[in-house]
């Protein structure tokens, strides 16, 4: 059965993979696998086609006989949260998260507030092959679509309700927040004000035709950077289209990835917060985790690259400390299992109103570590090939063959895992001299010419 899920959601381009006809078959199927008069919350961000998509949704689940209640713009957490709170039986979101501009997409959320499973993903692509749509009698088609506003505010209010708002105010932040003329503009600054911050925002009118790409990567925010320090704030913040990702840019420009701040976002857990619990990440993301959080007896959960697998694994587990990805997706679970932007902004700022250090010295007190990202185009045969001699090359180290392998060693760390949407091996390492992540890039290539030549 063809795949219509990606790995967070139905994505594609508008206008030649988002076409109407294709927009109410998945409309279709996802209004069957809720069932008849299910409460469905629908959402969007501003991107090309959005409205228009968002219509086609609304309509055929009616027609479906769902009821239909419509959020408006608001980023993927806030609408997660209502979800979640407001006792819906799911959402629809659409969006194509960081994809660039062209791109459109829907994900369906559960009652819990968290993307469906793959299981109930395979159900949703079942109904739509087979095309086992319901459409209602006449009688029942009276419903029209209930306007649902309230779900920024409520979200603004639930993430401020979890920090200390008198510390952070009494540090008279200003701080810079780039949502990338998309919806975390309706709520990341809202929430800063409310917490006695200095919002400066850039990018910030809703426009289909961002002035980046949607991405948050130190390349996409290399303007954003600069911004940070001419305007003299002392923390950067970058979303992603749908504001659930956040990545930090330090007071003097330096952009950071998601696995250092949340590292740091993990200690503030622990040491300000007496929070406990297990950490649930990625084999993606860097030890430098393991490293820090070792000292407090937390423990380290690899798993599968993938947010959706990370929030369910830890829902069911129900003893995560938090959750996260290296992308900037930080998952804080008395708020929700999910990723928020927001949120994860918030905490930063507490975490430095605590520690009263800048967030260049915050970010300096990490581990250093020599990073190193490659990829070579193999067909899947060939890319587990090689994946098998990494793991006889190095089987002396510590290896987590969940999702390719991730060697573990105590000066370095690789990962050597085949992408799941197209014929690439992709190679993550980091140690800490440059000379020994240089010398651990050699061992994996000459095992790629081995089985490429072989
Ligand atoms: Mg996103």
């Amino acid at each position: 059965m063809k795949k219509l899920f990606g790995t967070d959601g139905v994505r594609g381009v508008t206008g030649i993979d988002l076409v109407p006809n294709f927009i109410v078959r998945l409309a279709s199927a996802i209004g069957a696998f809720f069932g008849e008069r299910s409460k469905i919350l629908v959402g969007m961000d501003m991107r090309a086609g959005g409205d228009a998509i968002k219509r086609i949704v609304e309509g055929t689940l009616i027609l479906s006989g769902l009821r239909v209640y419509d959020a408006g713009y608001t980023p993927t957490p806030a609408l997660q949260y209502a979800i979640k709170t407001q006792g819906f039986d799911g959402g629809v979101m659409i969006t194509a998260s960081h994809n660039p501009p062209e791109y459109n997409g829907i994900k369906v959320i559960g009652p819990h507030g968290i993307e469906i499973d793959r299981d109930e993903e395979r159900v949703i692509e079942e109904y739509f092959w087979e095309e086992r749509f319901r459409v209602v009698d006449w009688k029942e088609a009276g419903e029209s679509v209930v306007r649902y506003p309230l779900v920024n505010d409520m979200y603004v209010n639930a993430v401020i309700s979890h920090v200390d708002r008198e510390a952070i105010a009494r540090r008279h932040f200003r701080i810079l927040v780039d949502p990338v003329n998309n919806v975390g503009t309706l709520t990341t600054p809202l929430v800063l004000k409310k917490l006695g911050v200095k919002p400066v925002v850039i990018n910030g009118t809703l426009d289909p035709f961002p002035a980046r790409l949607p991405e948050p990567t130190p390349e996409t925010l290399a303007e954003t950077a600069k911004a940070v320090t001419i305007y003299k704030c002392d923390l950067g913040v970058g979303h992603d289209g749908d504001a659930d990702r956040a990545i930090f840019i330090d007071e003097g420009g330096r952009v950071h990835w998601g696995d250092r701040s949340a590292t740091l976002l993990a200690k503030h857990l622990v040491v300000h917060r007496g929070e406990r619990g297990r950490i649930y990440t990625g084999v993606s993301s860097s030890t430098i985790i393991v490293d820090v959080l070792k000292h407090f007896n937390v423990e380290v959960v690899w798993l599968k690259v993938g947010s959706v697998d990370i929030a369910h694994t830890m829902r069911k587990s129900g003893d995560a400390l938090c959750g996260f990805e290296e992308n900037g997706g930080f998952m804080y679970p008395p708020h929700q299992y999910v990723r928020d932007g927001a949120m994860t902004t918030a905490l930063f700022l507490e975490l430095m109103a605590k520690e009263g250090k800048r967030a260049s010295e915050l970010f300096d007190e990490l581990p250093q570590y020599y990073t190193i990202k490659v990829k070579y185009r193999l067909n899947r045969g060939l890319a587990l090939e090689v994946i098998r001699r990494v793991e006889e090359e190095f089987k002396d180290a510590l290896l987590i063959t969940i999702d390719g392998v991730k060697v573990v060693s105590r000066d370095y760390w690789l990962l050597v895992r085949p992408s799941g949407t197209e014929p690439v091996l992709r190679v993550m390492l980091e140690a800490k001299t440059e000379n020994l992540a240089k010398e651990i890039l050699e061992r994996v290539d000459s095992i790629v010419k081995g089985v490429v030549g072989s």
